[in-house]
């Protein structure tokens, strides 16, 4: 309450507590008063609250989110994907070119990141591109390549869907679906997901803090689906160095709050491959779970994302560097 509210201002919001079928906890000083509020569903009454007379502020003391919450699941959740598994003692890699361009480059991707122990393959069919007449991929066909690269190799696939109608599309070819930064708040979107049953990978908004970021994450929890993943990849600030900033501490946070395993993408926050290795290594020391990699067998040549792609002789070499931090923090790789 504020400073020095009348009893009758006390008296009123004590009323008011009541007749919500909450129950009040006040504390009573000489010149604050300070009300504690028990019960389901306190938080739809914030914004009641909050305009009472003599109300200073309300706080919430718990989180928006329940089943994603560590209190809901003391241990980190182990989520299937295919013939990987997120979220044990062994950091997963995902890798794989931004964008399906042509079978021979999935192909090919495919079996260099196998080969320097990636256990899934990313590659969009779909892609969110902000510029309207830039490369959307290849649709049903980059599907239908990443199934063959997954039989080649029997790595687990990720790609994005962008549209609720494709949801059922995407998930009869990819053991994944990745939900994309743009597409973090798109609600229809996360609940189709959700009812599909299939592992998601929830990418953080570019400028969502980490409660809207397990929020969303709710949403798709709520509909049935514990396979979730969360996927740091960075978010705007005044910083211009490099793509976006890559907020490591959301991966200690997430830790403390969510069950959910948590994936880091070190290529979409830097932009520019020089930074690569050092945000993924940085990572993995922060407690992620996996990393998830853009490679590109020519950069060069690649239609989207080829300066922050790297190119096979760098992914070796950060796979073996990130190999002997992994062992450091006690984990396998
Ligand atoms: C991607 O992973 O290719 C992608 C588009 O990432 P984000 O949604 O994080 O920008
Ligand atoms: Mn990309």
């Amino acid at each position: 309450m504020e400073h020095g509210a009348p009893k009758r201002d006390i008296d009123f919001v004590l009323s008011k507590i009541e007749e919500r079928g909450f129950r009040a906890h006040p504390s009573i000083g000489v010149e604050r008063t300070i009300i504690g509020v028990i019960g389901d569903n306190t938080r739809d009454s914030i914004p009641y609250f909050q305009q009472l007379p003599g109300v200073e502020s309300v706080i919430p003391v718990l989180k928006p989110y329940k089943l994603a919450s560590r209190e809901a699941h003391p241990q980190t959740s182990q989520i299937r994907v295919g013939s990987a598994v997120i979220g044990t003692e062994a950091i997963a890699i995902a890798a794989g070119p931004c964008a399906v361009e042509d079978r021979e480059q999935l192909l090919s991707t495919a079996r260099l990141v196998k080969d320097c122990g990636a256990v899934m393959l990313r590659g969009g069919a779909y892609k969110p591109r902000t510029e309207a007449y830039a490369f959307q991929g290849l649709g049903k066909k980059g599907l239908e390549m990443l199934a063959e690269a997954r039989e080649q190799t029997g790595l687990a696939v990720v790609t994005e869907v962008v549209d609720t109608r494709a949801v059922k599309e995407v998930a009869k070819y990819a053991d994944m679906l990745q939900i994309g930064a743009r597409s973090m708040q798109n609600f229809a979107l996360l609940r189709e997901a959700g009812a599909s049953g299939h592992p998601v990978l929830l990418k953080r908004g570019l400028a969502s803090t980490v409660d809207e970021w397990l929020s969303a994450a709710e949403y798709i929890l709520a509909e049935g689906n514990p396979n979730v993943v969360l996927c740091e990849r960075g978010i705007r600030t005044f910083e211009t160095a490099t793509r976006f900033t890559l907020d490591l501490s959301s991966v200690a946070v997430v830790r403390h709050h969510s069950h959910l395993p948590i994936l880091v993408d070190p290529s979409h926050a830097a932009g520019n491959w020089r930074f690569v290795r050092s945000l993924a290594l940085a990572a993995i020391a922060a407690g992620a779970d996996g990393l998830l990699i853009e490679v590109h067998p020519e950069p060069a040549r690649a239609l989207v994302d080829g300066a922050q792609s790297l190119d096979p002789d760098n992914f070796r070499k950060l796979m073996s560097a990130a190999r002997k931090v992994a062992k450091a923090v006690g984990r396998a790789l």
